[in-house]
């Protein structure tokens, strides 16, 4: 059974294909969420097909990482930074689309698990992994098992104030984490630092 996954970023998103831990495929393509959130599942969808058809079709899983959650409630994703999908039923769309069961899970929590499993934290009890991307998610593994927690945000630390007089974010307050790690916070420090600005500009094929 090959698998498929997708990590939905709000810049960019990027899809493999693997066969048994041997990555057979790669692409990455901007997320162009300024489009809104249609023209963002149209996106997802033409990716998955064109990694299908790598394959011919033949039978995959597939899984998509992307920040924020879903919320357990009411299926509907919440505390994405790529803001128009937040109150948006992004998993049963994009099964509806495709025509086939998908697993959309938070994508720290997809890294972190993965790091706590075969890569950098191996064997310890307690993993916080962190992602710094266009925001910064956060996931907890304790003992090899995802903490999600009942409103499915554990471990998503972004918009915790630092600093209560810091840099504006776009959640209303003030100082979060998310404006300092991430890379438009990055990028803002740099330019509060330096005087310019500089532009970290992930490589898309
Ligand atoms: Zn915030």
């Amino acid at each position: 059974m090959f698998r498929m996954g997708i990590d939905l970023g709000g810049t960019k998103m990027e899809g493999v294909v693997l066969d048994g831990p041997k990555e057979l495929f790669r692409k990455r393509v901007h997320t162009e969420q300024e489009g809104g959130y249609r023209h963002i599942l149209n996106r997802v969808g033409a990716l998955c097909g064109e990694l299908a058809a790598r394959i011919d079709h033949r039978p995959h899983t597939l899984g998509i990482g992307t920040p924020g959650a879903i919320s357990p409630r009411t299926g509907l994703m919440k505390n994405s930074n790529t803001v128009c999908l937040n109150g948006q039923p992004l998993k049963a769309d994009l099964e509806a689309l495709l025509r086939r069961s998908i697993e959309v899970r938070n994508d720290a929590n997809c890294f972190a698990l993965a790091e706590a499993l075969h890569g950098a934290g191996a064997g310890k009890a307690m993993v916080f992994g962190v992602i710094l991307g266009t925001g910064c998610g956060g996931g907890i593994i304790h003992h090899g098992r995802l903490i999600v927690g009942r409103q499915a945000i554990a471990g998503e630390w972004g918009h915790m104030s630092m600093d209560p007089e810091g840099p504006s974010c776009y959640c209303g307050r003030r100082g979060c984490v998310e404006t300092y790690i991430s890379g438009a916070g990055a990028e803002a420090r740099y330019a509060e630092m330096f005087g310019y600005r500089k532009t970290f500009n992930p490589d898309i094929s």
